[in-house]
């Protein structure tokens, strides 16, 4: 049977931003990496931060989420897929649990609900994902600014899969699908939605150290 994820699920990721082509550099950061894959050089130029996480949230260091908090703060993007939901820096940036009702591998159709939003682009009213581990409400977390999916599970489970917030100068979206022994990320619309967030959820602004805002050098330079 072919691997799902050949080189990783960081890379299964990667492989879908890459798809922006040349308005994106995209490098992947792992746990066994030194400083955990975010030494400070490379956490102060990312302006989106896409976290995937399961068993090892615990090993995250605090120093660490608490850079990452501060950098949100600042104006990065930080788009949360799936069991990141209990990730460190997800439940710092939301301020409560993030506890949801979990329940196995299920059907799921997942419902567009702002067509209007910058991360609707391109994607239908609904759409079937197929299998999935079935999540399920109440999720714990403060109310969404926007709540733009929803999935729907046939053994009678709903749950706000896609939502976003403002945080400081920043924006974080959290997104459901993911699972790893699961074909989410070859789903096509899927594969748009994280595009989609990943341009949407680019700081045109961030705050620098002395608290000033600015524009965004990387987009200033796209510009050109
Ligand atoms: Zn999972």
């Amino acid at each position: 049977m072919k691997p799902i994820h050949p080189n990783g699920l960081h890379e299964t990721v990667a492989d879908i931003v890459r798809e922006l082509g040349d308005k994106v550099n995209v490098r992947t950061a792992t746990l066994d990496q030194p400083e955990q894959g975010l030494p400070d050089e490379i956490l102060n130029q990312t302006d989106v931060l896409i976290w995937w996480g399961h068993c090892a949230h615990d090993k995250v260091e605090d120093g660490l989420v608490s850079k990452i908090q501060e950098r949100v703060l600042k104006g990065m993007g930080l788009i949360v897929l799936h069991s990141g939901h209990y990730s460190k820096i997800f439940r710092r940036m939301m301020g409560t649990s993030c506890d949801l009702r979990w329940r196995d591998d299920t059907y799921e159709r997942v419902f567009c609900i702002s067509p209007n939003h910058p991360i609707a682009k391109g994607i239908p009213e609904h759409f079937d994902l197929g299998i999935e581990e079935c999540y399920g409400e109440r999720f714990d977390i403060p109310q969404p600014d926007e709540v733009i999916f929803e999935g729907w599970f046939d053994i009678g489970e709903v749950f706000r899969s896609g939502c976003v917030w403002n945080r400081g100068y920043g924006k974080v979206f959290y997104f459901q699908p993911g699972h790893e022994t699961n074909n989410a990320f070859q789903n096509q619309y899927i594969r748009q939605i994280i595009k989609n967030a990943v341009e949407w959820i680019a700081p045109a602004v961030y705050r620098d150290s002395m608290g000033s805002p600015h524009i965004n050098p990387t987009l200033e330079e796209l510009r050109k």
